[in-house]
């Protein structure tokens, strides 16, 4: 029999070729997708009792054959009817009004849509399909050879199932060779759940009767078919039924290049009010953050997606690892509606609703292991606090900080800790910070001299997490060590006498204002403790804060950002070198005094480079002679 597809478009397969052209290799999940349906059917049949015949292997098989690439199951089939009803028509309409209502959508969209069938002919020049129903029908065979005419022939199939034969365009040739499919089949079919087979692998076994020089039994290479899937994924099961080391295992099979355990996971197991299974891993994320390695990938019923999950996972989480599984994220449209569709909203909201749960029972259930955790989970906590508002309630109750000293406290704790020392006179707590340990040593020690504790904090985000914090926690400022004297780092009332006069301040400030950069540095006089330095450089809290703001963000607040980095330069007008530098009459002597003191306070703050620190060196080896 011949017959005329059911279409209006007579050139569709050109369009089909050219549309799909970026993502035309998708051809293998589709079909390979449809020979799981039709097994998955059969099996649903033959449980119902519907079909009585034997089962046997169902495997599925991928063969390359010369210029064929052949697809086999042991399905349902198809009987003539069948094929005209769901291939002629039915199939091909379908992608008639897929590719009317999407003329003008970008290629790489399209590549999610499935076309089923059809996408065969994106790769080949002439589809042959052998068939035969499990029903008693006999079996039938189609053939296309990409014009809308298409025959129908008695079929030469003895058993129940489907061959779908593909005879491969001299273009795509890529699809013949054996580790070009392998690496397709790797990627869209790994964890389908019926076992597909495709070429041979091999093993190494003791051999029955070849002996080495020890007389053990020697180490033989055995072919075996190679099954490319796992057909029963961890995220599938039941999560009271895996153990740890089953999620570790699972984390390893997705990823195999990454030799890194996760901290740990969540398994999302939902089937209202949409349906969504799925393992997230939280992994070890420092400072190195690499968002291409092991993104989490998208599946459809155990067939892979895609591996961009924008929209679907909330931003923060996107640095995530794992599996997401759903019948219900539309794959057919564009990203813009994909986050305007109210089922990924709710499948977004849900996993962040998952995961701040999850981190909960972990700080309620082992604090400790949470202690442990807290440095490679932060940056998704902080990131998390910064952009969801309903994530950043839950997340109030167990974000942690660290202090210099390496202990953990929650906001709650922390805040009955420092009260009673480190409250303003304006009634504000005011919550010390270094944001590197080593570098601000010179400034955290004093601090803890004065009985305040300091907090570390070390991420990307901090200027926009502190802000928030800032915020949600009322009558609170930061400030970082180094952005005062440490007199003044928190504003007591008590003040310190000042043993200058105002005639002496003010024959002191233009001496050192003349021996230092003043675009650079703003002398101030302060009255401290005698036994404090006799200077100390400082920055101040908001201009720098405000760079760095400008700096993680990009652009908004330009300004700050270009401004170059300026100090004060704090003197204390009651060290007793100061009052020495006054008295100093030799001018000589005075400028080098300055100059002492001035290099001694940049150097303890790292500021002191090149020829300015080779010249300090040189004069106190002098002055020590
Ligand atoms: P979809 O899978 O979305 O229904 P397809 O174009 O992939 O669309 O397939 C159309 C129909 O053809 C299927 O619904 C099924 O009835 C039939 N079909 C395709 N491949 C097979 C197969 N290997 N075995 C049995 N039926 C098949
Ligand atoms: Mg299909």
């Amino acid at each position: 029999m011949k017959g005329n597809l059911n279409v209006q478009t007579e050139n569709i397969f050109p369009v089909i070729k050219k549309f799909l052209y970026s993502d035309h290799e998708i051809f293998l999940r589709e079909l390979v997708a449809n020979a799981i349906d039709a097994t998955q059917k059969l099996k649903a049949l033959s449980s119902r009792g519907e079909y009585q015949g034997e089962l046997g292997d169902l495997t599925i098989d991928v063969k390359i054959d010369k210029k064929k690439l052949i697809i086999s199951d042991h399905g349902v089939g198809m009987s003539a009817e069948e094929i005209e009803k769901y291939i002629n028509q039915i199939a091909f309409s379908g992608a008639n009004d897929f590719l009317d209502k999407y003329k003008d959508v970008q290629e790489n969209l399209i590549g999610h849509f499935g076309l089923g069938f059809y996408s065969a002919f994106m790769v080949a020049d002439k589809v042959e399909i052998e068939t035969k129903s499990y029903t008693d029908a006999p079996a039938a065979h189609w053939s296309c050879d990409g014009s809308p005419e298409f025959s129908m022939t008695k079929g030469k199939r003895t058993s129940h199932g489907t061959d779908i034969i593909l005879h491969i365009a001299d273009d795509c040739s890529e699809f013949l060779e054996e580790h070009r499919v392998l690496e397709l089949l790797r990627k869209y079919c790994r964890f389908m759940p019926i076992a597909i087979r495709f070429g041979e692998e091999s093993v190494w076994e003791d051999s029955e009767t070849e002996k080495d020089k020890d007389g053990n039994p020697k180490r033989v290479e055995k072919k075996q078919p190679r099954i490319i899937n796992d057909t029963d994924p961890a995220w599938k099961k039941t999560p009271s039924s895996l153990t740890d080391e089953d999620y570790k295992k699972f984390y390893h099979e997705l990823y195999p290049m990454n030799f890194e355990d996760p901290l740990f996971q969540i398994h999302l197991n939902v089937d209202y009010p949409f349906n969504l299974t799925g393992i997230l891993y939280f992994p070890k994320v420092r400072r190195t953050i690499d968002p291409n390695r092991n993104k989490i990938q998208l599946y459809c019923n155990q067939v892979f997606v895609t591996d961009s999950v924008e929209g679907v996972v909330p931003d923060y989480l996107m640095l995530l690892h794992g599996v997401l599984d759903s019948p219900d994220i539309p794959l057919n449209v564009s990203r813009s509606y994909l986050q305007s569709d109210s089922n990924v909203k709710k499948i977004s909201q849900h996993i962040s609703k998952k995961v701040a749960d999850k981190l909960e029972e972990i700080y309620k259930n082992n604090r400790e292991d949470f202690e442990k955790k807290w440095d490679d989970i932060k940056i998704f906590v902080e990131y998390g606090m910064l952009t969801e508002e309903k994530f950043c309630e839950k997340a109030m109750k167990f974000a942690l900080l660290k202090n210099s000293e390496g202990q953990y406290s929650n906001l709650d704790e922390y805040r009955e800790k420092i009260k009673a020392l480190q409250t303003d006179k304006d009634k504000n707590v005011v919550y010390l910070y270094a944001t590197d340990a080593e570098e601000q040593h010179a400034y955290i020690s004093k601090a803890k001299a004065k009985g305040y504790d300091v907090l570390i904090m070390d991420s990307p985000l901090n200027a926009h997490y502190i802000n928030l914090l800032e915020q949600k926690i009322e009558h609170t400022r930061f400030v970082r060590v180094d952005s005062d004297t440490v007199e003044k780092l928190i504003a007591h009332e008590d003040t310190i006498p000042e043993k200058l006069t105002q005639e002496e301040k003010d024959k002191l400030k233009p001496i050192i204002e003349g021996e230092v950069d003043k675009q650079r540095f703003t002398v101030m006089l302060e009255s401290m403790e005698s036994d404090d330095a006799p200077m100390v450089i400082t920055q101040n809290e908001f201009m720098r804060r405000y760079k760095e703001m400008s700096e993680t963000t990009g652009g908004g607040m330009g300004f700050y950002g270009e401004m170059p980095e300026s100090y004060n330069l704090v003197v204390n007008i009651n060290h007793p070198l100061i009052e020495q530098v006054l008295k100093t009459e030799d001018a000589d002597k005075q400028k080098q005094l300055v100059h002492q003191l001035t290099d001694l306070a940049l150097l303890s703050n790292g500021l002191l480079k090149g020829e300015a620190l080779t010249e300090f060196l040189k004069r106190s080896v002098a002055m020590i002679g």
